[in-house]
């Protein structure tokens, strides 16, 4: 369940108590966390309030994601979980709104009403702003109110400002839907085409975040670099100079953003990474392959040396950013060579961080229909070798840690009593023996020990949350990961 808005209640005489309540599972991508915490603003207004568990819930929303393998039986399994809930609701006389949310909605809309009717709502993301109007029609009609349409209106004009407070680091969606057709994939589909917010919303957002305390944003967008709104000059801007903005807020420190495409990896955009102290030296830019004739097949618009010359600029502005991206093994058409072109990519630009997957096919999609699949047993072994060199790769990255000197965000206590928990600069998480430290101080570390998910550090003798945090003279991601 993701932060929902504070309880709505009733006041005057009557204690205070919430009307109705909401649970929201979320599956998928930091969009569809920020998405359900937006539905649950949207929801605040007319009494919902958040629920632990569906068990307690008025209203049951399952926010899907169709990028993840058997996205639609997992659907139809929690729905039939539900389903007992709900009828067991009615028995007792009362009523359970039942929504189904996101890409899967999207995609599957006619399917889900169809085979589970007693769904009451079914919404694709880009109608959550409708979400009240479609609940006040729900309790008033028997059948499913479905809204799957790409609206005229743009749903970020219409949904209320977020008041929930997100924490020490936050979400903030500035772009959404993608134009560029990648063979494998579903999003042009299921959240249409390319739309950015505008600066002044965006920027009003931001501020309202550093007011609620976040101090690091992570900037969010299925293109988020494609992000190209309206600035405060009535021009249009492009990221990099909106980071520059954002980075002027007060008590924003850090800022990121994610996902990227190579394509949009412009110059500008570059140069920011060397000149923004507050951009955190950390990128996620998805390559999914090191063959040019895969990436061709993929739609991806951009070569593999296109890619390591984005990879050697980044470095040349900013030496101590460390990058991360996704591998897909076995696209259809991928033979030896090809999957060995991606071993050579990955050894050549060394990652921090990746994530890797075999290709699956995603109903809809130009590969879905394609010959020459891979066979399977193919597709786990290149898959093995992918992610055995990430490894290595991440481990070295987070040794090569040791011994240095960074900064950290702290985020709130560790896992054993007396301790803090904080993240580096590159989304390590790490965790110390606090000492007065307080959630949201940025502070001075000495990084002491690699684990295989975070480091340890070691606090240094400055106040915490003071002044700039001291950097080491030999940052570790100068080094190539692989190294
Ligand atoms: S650029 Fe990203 S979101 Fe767009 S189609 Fe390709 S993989 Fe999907």
């Amino acid at each position: 369940m993701n932060a929902p808005s504070p309880p709505s209640t009733i006041t005057g005489d009557t204690p205070a108590r919430p009307l109705k309540r909401l649970f929201i599972r979320t599956w998928g991508c930091q969009m569809n966390v920020y998405d359900s915490a937006r539905m649950a603003d949207v929801l605040a207004p007319l009494g919902y309030a958040p629920a632990e568990a569906p068990e307690d819930a008025d209203m049951v929303v399952l926010n899907t994601c169709h990028i993840r393998e058997k996205a639609s039986e997992k659907l139809f399994s929690e729905l039939g979980r539900l389903r007992v809930l709900k009828q067991a609701k009615e028995q007792g006389g009362d009523r359970m709104i039942l929504a189904v949310a996101g890409c899967v909605a999207q995609a599957e809309g006619a399917e889900i009403t169809a085979r589970a009717p007693y769904v009451d709502l079914v919404l694709g993301p880009q109608t959550y702003h409708r979400l009240p109007e479609m609940v006040a029609r729900a309790t008033r009609a028997a059948g499913a109110v479905i809204e799957t349409d790409f609206p005229a209106e743009e749903k970020f004009d219409f949904l209320p400002d977020s008041t929930t407070p997100q924490g020490v680091t936050a979400f903030l969606t500035i772009q959404e839907g993608c134009d560029k057709f990648c063979s494998f994939c579903v999003v042009p589909y299921t959240r249409g085409s390319e739309y950015s917010r505008s600066a002044a919303t965006v920027i009003a957002e931001a501020r309202r975040l550093a007011a609620q305390g976040s101090r690091e944003i992570a900037l969010l967008g299925q293109n988020v670099n494609a992000w190209h709104g309206e600035g405060l000059d009535g021009k249009t801007w492009n990221l990099a100079r909106l980071l520059r903005e954002l980075a002027d807020i007060e008590g924003v420190a850090r800022l990121r953003y994610t996902t990227s495409h190579p394509r949009d990896m412009d110059d500008e955009l570059i140069a920011a990474h060397g000149d923004i102290p507050a951009l955190m030296p950390f990128l996620h830019l998805p390559v999914q392959s090191g063959s040019d004739r895969i990436l061709q097949a993929m739609n991806r618009g951009h070569k593999a040396d296109d890619y390591r010359r984005i990879a050697e600029k980044l470095r040349a502005a900013r030496p101590d950013i460390a990058l991360s991206s996704d591998f897909i093994a076995g696209h259809p058409g991928e033979n030896e060579a090809d999957h060995q072109a991606t071993m050579a990519l990955i050894r050549d630009v060394g990652f921090a961080l990746a994530y890797s997957f075999k290709y699956s096919s995603r109903p809809g999609t130009p590969a879905a229909g394609a010959t020459m699949q891979v066979p399977e047993a193919e597709k786990d072994r290149r898959l093995q070798e992918i992610q055995a060199l990430l490894r290595e790769q991440q481990d070295g990255f987070n040794r090569s840690c040791v011994g240095r000197r960074c900064d950290v965000l702290v985020t709130g206590p560790g896992r054993h009593p007396g301790q803090l928990a904080g993240r580096s600069p590159w989304l390590q998480p790490v965790h110390f023996v606090g000492a007065g430290q307080q959630p949201g101080d940025v502070i001075a570390v000495d990084v002491a020990a690699a684990l295989p998910n975070s480091l340890a550090v070691h606090p240094l003798e400055r106040p915490a949350g003071n002044g700039p945090p001291e950097t080491s003279p030999q940052p570790p991601c100068q080094e190539k990961a692989a190294a």
